[in-house]
């Protein structure tokens, strides 16, 4: 059963005995040990927090269900936020199941085709801008302060707060707090929570240390890491498409408490990452997810030593979220196909061949694997 982050962390989140304990799952999302590319990336443990596995495919849901509980607690009846796709979405899916007014503003064209699908599926109040998400951003913040409808972007205390969660799960999972915690940084909101979840955790005594936070902005859209804002931010991962980020200062606070590192990887680095992750683990995430592992990359190839330490990876959303990159990134000819089993087993004859050569190999490979009978 899946209880919700409201549910499970209550004695360290905000909630009052008039907070609704509304829940759609969300949390409790899986810790997967990497099989594979920890050895290529040289990590003595590498894990994956795979965030996609929330209600509506990303993190969003910890923080939104927070906001939600809180305003509807405070007596409101109408959310709003701008968007890159995954808060809209959010935003909309718990605006639907507490039959809230949801307005969201996204920017044109800048949207993947999932998270719109998605959106419009929950039936919000939803218009398009032509501007950038950051100018849409401001928009939102102003109508907000003048109209009786609760803001439900980051800046919403409670969306960080709910976010801590995701750091509170890793060390309960993990029983201690990873060395490394590798996070894609778009808006910074959520590598303040972590960061806040890990103090808060270590201040009680439930870790023996807080890890080094390194977070990862995309080459084209990285204001932090160039110390200036980001006019027109460019770059494929759409959720991380973000020149001028709301949390900022908290984002060089974690840094440089947790002598951690804010860097940027390019496009093509954070593609690699995309595709190695799912065909070497199984793993579909997002385009803006892979910049958590493009960064461990980054930083093994430029001479880091991760032998003996313990690596977590924020898989921030579903790669469902892009399927028009992701079909474009497969590129791979689809194999056309007789009704005719002759037909097949040529077709497959090299495939079973390589499959029996596996194997010999297959106890190395696969721990489980069962020992051969004879
Ligand atoms: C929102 C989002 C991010 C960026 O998180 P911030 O809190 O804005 O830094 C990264 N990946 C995905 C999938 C997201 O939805």
């Amino acid at each position: 059963m899946r209880e919700g982050v409201l549910k499970r962390y209550r004695d360290f989140l905000e909630i009052t005995p008039n907070t609704p304990m509304i829940s759609m799952g969300e949390g409790n999302t899986p810790l997967v040990r990497s099989r594979f590319i920890a050895n290529e990336l040289g990590c003595g443990e590498l894990y994956f927090k795979l965030e996609g596995c929330n209600p509506s495919g990303s993190f969003k849901d910890r923080g939104m269900v927070m906001a939600v509980a809180k305003a509807i607690e405070a007596g409101s009846t109408a959310i709003m936020c701008a968007s890159t796709g995954n808060t809209s979405a959010s935003a909309a899916a718990y605006g639907a199941y507490c039959g809230l007014t949801t307005i969201v503003l996204v920017p044109k064209g800048e949207i993947a085709a999932g998270k719109m699908a998605q959106a419009l599926a929950f039936r919000p109040n939803i218009m398009v801008v032509s501007g950038t998400f950051d100018q849409a951003l401001t928009m939102v913040r102003t109508f907000t302060e003048k109209y009786p409808v609760t803001l439900v972007n980051s800046l919403n205390p409670y969306r960080i707060e709910g976010q801590k969660t995701a750091a509170f799960e890793i060390v309960d999972d993990l029983g201690d707090a990873p060395d490394y915690l590798f996070i894609p940084v778009g808006n910074a909101g959520n590598i303040t929570a972590y960061w806040r979840g890990f103090c808060e955790y270590n201040s009680l005594g439930k870790s023996t240390k807080r890890p080094r936070m390194m977070g990862f902005q995309a080459e084209g859209s990285a204001p932090i890491v160039r110390g200036e804002p980001i006019a027109e931010p460019k770059t494929v991962a759409s959720a991380i498409r973000i020149g001028n980020p709301a949390s900022w200062k908290q984002a060089l606070t974690a840094r440089d408490e947790s002598d951690g590192i804010i860097d940027s990887v390019s496009d093509d680095e954070i593609l690699a990452a995309y595709k190695m992750l799912a065909s070497k683990e199984g793993i579909f995430g997002e385009p803006a997810s892979a910049a958590s592992v493009a960064g461990v990359a980054k930083l093994s190839r430029g001479g880091m030593d991760f032998s003996d330490k313990r690596v977590v990876c924020v898989i921030t959303g579903t790669g469902l979220k892009d399927p028009d990159l992701a079909s474009q990134q497969a590129d791979m000819p689809l194999q056309e196909l007789p009704l005719d089993l002759g037909a097949m087993e040529k077709a497959l004859e090299e495939v079973v061949k390589e499959s029996l050569s596996l194997r010999a190999k297959a106890i190395e490979v696969i721990p489980w694997y069962p020992e051969p009978i004879c």
